[in-house]
């Protein structure tokens, strides 16, 4: 600092620092830099998104700069664009949604250490935590009480809020930016930071494994990774859809059979005898009919969150010590495990890329389930904007 004088700055490593000099104490805020990145955004719950701009921070100590390359399209992009969830998370407009983010780095600060320009990399829902309460100390970020979100969460650097992947760029402090195999197609890679994690952690968690029998509820952007993780796991899989005309996508994703559920004698088959179930449908259904077919010990995890509130007689739960359980993404290092499995494994979701300029045409699909079975962003399209 060259000068103390009130109102002096100097900017240094992109952080404007200010020094005020009141009743012979010096106080300072901090204020950072910012620079102008390309983005797709909505200003407001009836507007499409369009082209914009938007300032980023400019990279502090221990953040990383990423250029996006692809943003996967996640179910939660459209409702909180669209201000579906009012009641428990609002929108601030304009919003620039995208959590399911793959690209390269380009820019690091001087005290990162995991990462260097140049590396492939990967952010998913959240880009901060407080590292310091019980969850974060389990690296159960995810439940952390001060977590950030990727999008549409108290922006702590600039104020505001945060802006997702569907832009050129991001900032991330390094602990939130995951590394990705190099084995794998990024394209295909970008849902496996949503879609991927919420349907491999729960899976992990419970023992999914050889021997066990796994039930996918909902073959769409989730029910389709479920499939995936559970052949990866060696566990024997079965979808249960409403759609006969799904089997053969059902059994191409890796499924050892599929149930229709409509079909109450193929139903009764099963009576007991899963050892786990996702359900992956954020309609209202009845989750009874898959609880009566969990065995023993048996876990029903829900991952789809329906409107209205489930109705579930306490005696199917207790016949069987049966367990009816939620989750909520993944931790970073689970997250990170889970990419490394993945490169192992040689699992990516079924993508079909879209530029950028199709977004709002691709939130309508969305609508009729009509894609197989994610939605991953070219973000170079948005070059041309
Ligand atoms: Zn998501
Ligand atoms: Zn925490």
């Amino acid at each position: 600092m060259s000068s103390r004088e009130k109102g002096a700055r100097c900017i240094t490593r992109g952080v404007t620092i200010t020094c005020d000099i009141q009743s012979g104490a010096t106080s300072f805020t901090v204020q950072p830099t910012t620079y102008k990145a390309k983005a797709y955004s909505a200003a407001s719950e009836e507007s499409p998104l369009a082209s914009t701009t938007i300032a980023r921070r400019d990279p502090t100590e221990r953040d990383v700069q990423i250029e996006i390359l692809f943003c996967g399209i996640c179910h939660s992009d459209l409702h909180s664009v669209r201000n579906e969830w009012s009641e428990f998370m609002a929108t601030n407009y304009p919003i620039v949604p995208g959590h399911e983010i793959v690209g390269r780095v380009t820019t690091v600060g001087s005290a990162v250490t995991k990462y260097k320009a140049g590396d492939l990399v990967a952010v998913g829902c959240m880009v901060d935590s407080d590292r310091s309460c019980p969850n974060c100390k389990r690296d159960l970020e995810q439940f952390c009480p001060n977590m950030t979100l990727t999008f549409n969460s108290l922006d702590k650097h600039l104020g505001g809020v945060t802006y997702g992947g569907y832009s050129e760029s991001i900032v991330v402090d390094e602990h939130f930016v995951l590394r990705l195999p190099s084995n794998l197609n990024i394209a295909g890679v970008a849902p496996l930071l949503c879609a991927g994690i919420t349907t491999y952690s729960p899976m992990r968690h419970w023992g999914v494994g050889k021997g066990k029998k796994v039930g996918v509820v909902g073959l769409g952007g989730l029910g389709h990774m479920a499939v995936k993780f559970g052949r990866a796991f060696g566990a024997h899989v079965a979808v249960f859809t409403t759609s006969p005309n799904k089997k053969e996508d059902a059994f191409r994703l890796g499924a050892d059979e599929v149930v229709v559920t409509r079909n109450s004698d193929e139903m009764k088959k099963h009576a007991g005898s899963f050892d786990f179930i996702i359900d992956t449908v954020s309609a209202n259904h009845d989750i009874n009919a898959y609880i009566n077919l969990l065995g023993v010990d048996g876990n029903l995890t829900l991952v789809g969150a329906p409107a209205e509130p489930l109705d579930v007689p306490a005696f199917s739960l207790i016949m069987g010590r049966r367990r009816l359980a939620g989750s909520a993404i993944g931790g970073i290092a689970e997250t990170q495990e889970m990419l490394d499995f993945c490169g192992k494994h040689n699992v990516t979701a079924d993508v079909e890329v879209i530029p950028i300029q199709k977004v709002n045409e691709a939130y309508e699909r969305l609508l009729k389930s009509d894609v197989k079975y994610r939605f991953s962003i070219d973000m170079a399209s948005l070059k041309s904007e």
